[in-house]
């Protein structure tokens, strides 16, 4: 392959004058974002980046180049003559291209600017035969088995873009409001977290692995002689921290094995986690509110090309759907959601609505709600948010035995002081809550649950010295980035994704 491309070097396309040859050799690249809003035309550049399109006509080609820089590509414009055909044969979408030309106005409509080529260097090859990513609409199931590629279409840059600015949007939130980012721990000796199935981690020969005389696995001879697991929550370390410097945050990978294989789950996912002191769950609503419709005005203010592109994206996925099965608009969707206060109501009250609601009445709901007690599904929390409230709902207050042990007990000695943000499209986008500050409620609770004390110890001390109200949630990085989106499974919002029987790239 370096051979190959040593000889493209060689007849890559040269200068008429040398003088002109040496001085657009020592310009600098330009992002073609920032290229596309220069107006000093005339003057030389260069640009870099992989071939969309390549169009020939008997005159001229034009060549579609993308950086990566914004989701618009730069229009290259060739003239042709037997030098610069021999190029254009080694010049196919996916090809790696530098360019050096003269920035142009465009007389044609998509674009301001474009650059006329001088000299092009074909720095990488895409044999068309075998390169998979042709230009044309390929499926999202085909890309994802081409992950190691798709970075490379315009959809999955866009949703790239979009997730970074979101990483950046959520520490700039934080923060701006004196939060402290804590690094919680990978792996995990405790597995009362309560959050799901556990991935164990271990160095034990599982070909031959070392028995106790009972015949129970022997982890003092693992690494960590013990039991050790991938962490599902860094919450329960995230709350040791906020008992001292009042305001923190998490935000690192999670592993759930469930083995639930749904549009909105992964194996391995990011959590931003926040903790604080002194919050009731008032104040941890009115956080987690205001967080989203930060995260999402920051989106629309940032990320317009993008969200543009993908809303235009899905409005072609849904084409072919019923009216009632389409999306709303994405733009106008995210606009929607800073408009209006979320809904705030328990549990309790979402029931009675939910037992009265067709659907229910109708058995249309997969999971027929019976009674008071019932886990709510998505199906139910999409009805709440879709049709009935038509904006998001916080729901709280419920019932302690579908909750975990570290929430703070109500009075009625019947639910907890939960509280799960429901979105549009998603349903749970946040779980959270005050956390139970009195030793003996938890201590309880965890009793009650047969929790081992052993492995709890250190949470529990915090109850004991210097125990605060406290509350905090977390956040499902990629529900947020479904939702921002539009995208509809998980395994597109996140590079690579893990679920089960899946580990490719
Ligand atoms: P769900 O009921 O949707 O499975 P959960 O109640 O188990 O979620 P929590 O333990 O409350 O989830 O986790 C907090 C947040 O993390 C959820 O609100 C959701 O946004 C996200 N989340 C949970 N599990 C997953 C997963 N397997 N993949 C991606 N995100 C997840
Ligand atoms: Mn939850």
């Amino acid at each position: 392959m370096a051979k190959k491309s040593g000889i493209l070097y060689a007849i890559s396309l040269k200068f008429s004058s040398f003088a002109i040859h040496l001085k657009s050799c020592i310009v600098k690249r330009t992002e073609i974002k920032y290229l596309l809003e220069q107006t000093d035309f005339g003057k030389d550049v260069n640009v870099k980046g992989w071939v969309r399109t390549k169009r020939a006509s008997k005159n001229v080609a034009f060549i579609a180049l993308n950086d990566g820089s914004t989701i618009k590509n730069m229009q290259l414009v060739v003239e042709m003559n037997p030098e610069t055909e021999k190029i254009l044969e080694h010049i196919h979408t996916g090809a790696a291209l530098s360019v050096d030309g003269v920035l142009n106005e465009s007389l044609g409509s998509g674009q301001k600017v474009e650059v006329h080529a001088k000299n092009i260097e074909v720095l990488g090859e895409a044999n068309p035969e075998e390169y998979p990513l042709q230009p044309k609409k390929h499926s999202l199931e085909f890309l994802r088995e081409k992950a190691h590629l798709r970075y490379r279409t315009n959809t999955f840059s866009a949703i790239a873009r979009v997730r970074h600015a979101m990483i950046f949007a959520v520490h700039k939130f934080f923060n701006d409001r004196n939060f402290y980012n804590i690094h919680t721990p990978i792996i995990t000796g405790s597995d009362a977290e309560g959050a799901g199935e556990m991935f164990q981690v271990t160095t034990l020969n599982l070909e031959n692995i070392p028995k106790t005389e009972t015949g129970k696995v022997d982890f003092k001879n693992d690494f960590f002689g013990k039991p050790a697991n991938l962490t599902v929550s860094g919450q329960l370390e995230g709350e040791l921290a906020a008992l001292a410097l009042s305001k923190i945050y998490t935000f690192g990978p999670t592993f759930r094995a469930e083995n639930s294989n749904t549009t909105r789950h992964l194996a391995e996912f990011w959590m931003i986690e926040p903790e604080m002191a002194f919050y009731d769950l008032n104040d941890n609503m009115d956080l987690a509110e205001e967080m989203l419709k930060y995260v999402i005005r920051y989106a629309l203010d940032n990320c317009m090309d993008d969200l543009q592109f993908l809303s235009k994206r899905q409005q072609e996925e849904d084409k072919n759907k019923k009216a009632d099965e389409r999306s709303p608009e994405l733009v106008e969707k995210l606009q929607a959601v800073l408009t209006e206060p979320f809904v705030r109501l328990t549990y309790s009250e979402a029931i009675r609505i939910l037992m009265n609601s067709k659907p229910n009445k109708k058995k249309r709901f997969q999971y027929v709600i019976e009674g008071w007690g019932a886990d709510l599904q998505s199906e139910h929390e999409r009805y709440l948010v879709e049709k009935h409230f038509k904006r998001p709902v916080i729901l709280t207050d419920y019932p302690a035995g579908i909750k975990a042990f570290y929430m703070k007990q109500n009075e009625d000695g019947k639910t907890v002081r939960a509280m799960d943000v429901l979105f549009p499209q998603i349903g749970e986008i946040i779980g959270g809550s005050q956390r139970e500050e009195s030793y003996d409620k938890l201590y309880a609770r965890i009793k009650e649950l047969g929790i081992p004390e052993s492995s709890m110890w250190w949470y529990l001390e915090t109850r004991k010295f210097g125990s605060v109200p406290h509350s905090g949630f977390g956040l499902g990085f990629e529900r947020l980035i479904l939702f921002l989106t539009g995208m509809t499974n998980i395994r597109d919002v996140i590079p690579f994704p893990r679920t089960p029987q899946n580990l490719e790239f």
